[in-house]
């Protein structure tokens, strides 16, 4: 009985939070840009996800979209605290990115996640737990399982559906996962280079890596880590050498939504806390006062 109660709260708050978010697409834009020296973003586009398109050309070649000098900034592996960091450089600069987010991470930090998206970035999946479905020892329906109850745990902590957006962990590319993405019309997006940031010990080598691969290839879909210390300390300096270097950010938004499946929904809601109808941050709820 408390468990079905329990349920019914956070399905109530889930489907309030998804009429908000409906219903204030100028926050959900993040329209107001204050900087008027900002980066910016010079141009959105819109992605239709039906059949499960692939893009990066380290794995993918169909779709080359990108003008020269332009660059689509990806993060992934949060929500985690420092992306608060990567948030607050993108919203000085006024630039738009797409966030590859774990499903676990979602869980610890909603209001990270919902910081994301109401910063008007766009919100992708990157499995449940981070399991490289490439791996030998997981089998078909554990691999389905990490990609659904990732998206579950995205729509559900977000109040809203994501974007059929999805990135392999370790850009392992199993082929029969790629057909199931396909026939759930969601896109499957490598990199057109990486950063490699998990490997940096200071943020310079973060900011020089991304500039020198964008001076050899031109333009391209960068991928970094948003949970990486390095990657957010380094990206006030790497947006202003983007934009010292002309390059021009373009942002990705998905044509429709994702939705999760009931099976992967009741799994989570199980294994949640009996959820409250207070969303706000610790700070503002509990405080020193001696
Ligand atoms: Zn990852």
């Amino acid at each position: 009985m408390r468990q079905a109660f329990a349920c019914a709260l956070l399905i109530s708050a889930s489907l309030a939070g998804g009429a908000a978010f409906a219903q204030t697409p100028g926050a959900a834009a993040g329209a107001q840009c204050s900087n008027p020296n900002a980066l910016g973003v010079t141009r959105t586009v819109e992605i239709d996800t039906t059949g499960g398109p692939g893009f990066g050309f380290e794995h993918f070649k169909q779709h080359d979209f990108l003008r020269n000098n332009e660059v689509i900034l990806t993060f992934d592996d949060g929500p985690w605290p420092t992306t608060t960091k990567v948030l607050a450089a993108l919203a000085d600069q006024c630039v738009k990115a797409t966030f590859f987010v774990i499903g676990k991470h979602a869980t610890y930090y909603p209001n990270i996640l919902r910081q994301m998206a109401e910063g008007g970035h766009t919100i992708g999946s990157h499995t449940w737990s981070h399991a490289a479905l490439g791996r030998k020892n997981i089998s078909p329906d554990q691999a389905k399982e990490e990609i659904e109850k990732g998206i579950a745990a995205v729509n559900l902590t977000l109040g809203a559906e994501a974007a059929p957006f999805f990135r392999f962990v370790a850009l392992q590319h199993p082929p029969e996962l790629v057909t199931y993405l396909g026939e759930r019309n969601i896109a499957i997006f490598s990199t057109d280079m990486d950063s490699f940031d998990f490997k940096a010990r200071r943020p310079e080598q973060v900011v020089n890596a991304v500039m020198n691969k964008l001076k050899k290839q031109g333009k391209g879909i960068v991928l970094m880590h948003d949970l990486q210390h390095n990657t957010a300390d380094a990206l006030p300096e790497l947006l202003k050498q983007l934009k010292d270097g002309g390059y021009k950010i373009v942002h990705m938004r998905a044509k429709g939504t994702v939705k999760s499946m009931a099976k992967y929904d009741d799994m989570l809601k199980k294994e949640a806390k009996l959820p409250t109808v207070d969303q706000r941050p610790t700070a503002s709820v509990v405080r020193t006062v001696e």
